[in-house]
């Protein structure tokens, strides 16, 4: 099947002048706002460059972009049950953690936390569901993933409607503007750890974002912790890497997690989610003590291990959501949302995946249990690795998922040092929804959404993570 077109907001493309001269403006309105990063290729900690974006919003059905909005709350509630569920987790990620050393490690770490006492049982969640929007009789959005750590672009995402209703005004369309909705993601995110700070009640307590050596997603980042200071003067920000963790803090007597004499109150982190950032023992000791501490996580161990591949797959299972949700409507929009997703575990029905990849790979991808882009496996590659692995047990560290085709939009693509006027390319879109939740096994103190951001890539790229350089930061134009 041939992917569905969308037109785009206004007509392209643009008289070459009149580009020219609206991207400086943008470029200039991205740096002053911080929607920029730090060089991968040329790194200097004193730099930032513009964050790619697309010039002109991307079309996004109104009703399909209500529904994610709706339904993250619904999804929030779900994988809190699912990570609360010890024996699911446990019997959807065996086979898996056999094979794949990463996940097995951070489900030692849940091993060992839960056979001791529990110190703190509230978790907080900074959570995002992705989507990508598939032609059937009509538009619908399919989750591409659940995300329970790291998840980003919160605060650039944020400043993006501002950005773009600025463009479009430059343009002399500002009256499109009112199709476009606001964005308060990154106020909801903070204050979602802030409510979790205070849930800690800790007056002299810290909050710790775990980060890595180098963050190159910078302004994001750090947009939370002027955000989180400017509401609450009070509450003091520490950053740190695993090591840093490992080397600095203790645990005290009382398992609080101590940092410079204080206690840690919430425990954010934006690393610590691939194998390359546990570079050696100490990174895990480290994910272990604070594990081990009252400290709010967000996540908690067991919220990362529920944001798995795998646990994705299994929860596309029959019968499967029910268990969690009962027998309701929202199950069914649930459903309505998932795509194909297969188990490759040695037995009958995985075999059966492994067949119909191999009759035709192109419609598949094959994921392992990694986070952060650029881990999939497409077309011939699904085949190639298929075959390689048939009569392997590494097999069961992937999942097959079927391969969503959402629909094209013609667009400009604005890049640090990227050709001036860049051409008209087609780009697809993918949909973030965040989400927070606060909660312990029994009681939920807080669940909502709480904003959006929309990523585009070029149609013919399989992947397109911003961060990694491929995708580009974009606004949804609601039709
Ligand atoms: P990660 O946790 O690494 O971000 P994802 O599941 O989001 O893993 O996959 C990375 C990217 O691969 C997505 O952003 C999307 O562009 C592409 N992708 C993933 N699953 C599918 C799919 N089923 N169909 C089409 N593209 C997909
Ligand atoms: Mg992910
Ligand atoms: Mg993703």
């Amino acid at each position: 099947m041939s992917q569905a077109r969308f037109t785009s907001c206004i007509p392209l493309p643009l008289d070459q002048k009149k580009l020219v001269n609206v991207i400086e403006k943008a470029k200039d309105w991205a740096l002053m706002h911080g929607v920029g990063m730090r060089d991968r290729k040329h790194f200097n900690k004193d730099v930032i460059q513009i964050a790619p974006f697309a010039l002109l919003p991307s079309p996004f059905p109104r009703a399909e972009f209500e529904k994610a909005v709706e339904l993250q709350p619904v999804l929030n509630e779900l994988m809190h049950k699912v990570a609360h569920d010890d024996e699911f987790l446990m019997g959807t990620l065996q086979n898996a953690l056999q094979v794949d050393e990463f996940t097995a490690n951070l489900y030692d770490i849940w091993m060992k936390v839960r056979n001791e006492e529990i110190r703190q049982s509230l978790s907080l969640g900074l959570f995002r569901s992705d989507y990508l929007m598939q032609q059937a009789d009509k538009y619908k959005i399919k989750q591409v993933e659940f995300n329970t750590i790291a998840t980003s672009f919160g605060a650039i995402s944020s400043r993006l409607p501002a950005m773009t209703r600025y463009i479009l005004r430059q343009l002399g369309h500002g009256d499109l503007v009112k199709n476009m909705p606001e964005n308060h993601a990154l106020s909801g995110l903070c204050a979602g750890i802030i409510s979790a700070y205070d849930l800690f009640g800790v007056p002299s307590a810290v909050v710790l974002f775990v980060v890595e050596e180098v963050s190159y997603n910078i302004c994001d980042q750090r947009f939370h912790e002027f955000e989180i200071s400017e509401k609450r003067p009070d509450i003091m920000i520490h950053r740190m890497t695993l090591n840093e963790i490992y080397e600095e803090t203790q645990l005290n007597d009382k398992k609080q997690l101590m940092i410079e004499g204080s206690p840690v109150a919430v425990v954010y982190y934006r690393s610590g989610y691939e194998p390359a950032q546990y570079p050696s023992s100490k990174e895990w000791e480290a994910r272990l003590r604070v594990e081990r501490s009252t400290a709010i996580k967000c996540p908690s161990i067991h919220y990362q291990l529920a944001g798995t591949k795998k646990v994705q797959q299994a929860l596309a299972a029959p019968g499967v959501l029910e268990k969690f949700m009962g027998d309701s409507a929202a199950t069914n929009r649930v459903r309505d949302i998932f795509t194909g997703l297969y188990s490759l575990d040695f037995d009958e029905s995985g075999e059966r995946a492994v067949e119909m990849a191999l009759a035709d790979a192109e419609k598949f991808v094959l994921k392992p249990q990694r986070e952060g882009g650029g881990n999939n496996m497409y077309g011939a590659e699904v085949r190639e690795a298929l075959l390689r692995m048939r009569h392997s047990r590494e097999r069961a560290a992937y999942i097959l998922m079927e391969r969503i085709l959402p629909p094209l939009v013609p667009g400009y693509v604005i890049r640090p040092g990227g050709p001036l006027p860049p051409p008209v390319v087609d780009i697809v879109s993918e949909l973030g929804i965040y989400g927070v939740i606060i909660g312990t096994k029994e009681k939920v103190y807080q669940n909502c959404q709480v904003g959006h951001v929309l990523r585009s890539k070029l149609a013919d790229a399989n992947e397109g993570g911003v961060a990694a350089g491929l995708g580009a930061l974009d606004s949804p134009y609601l039709v």
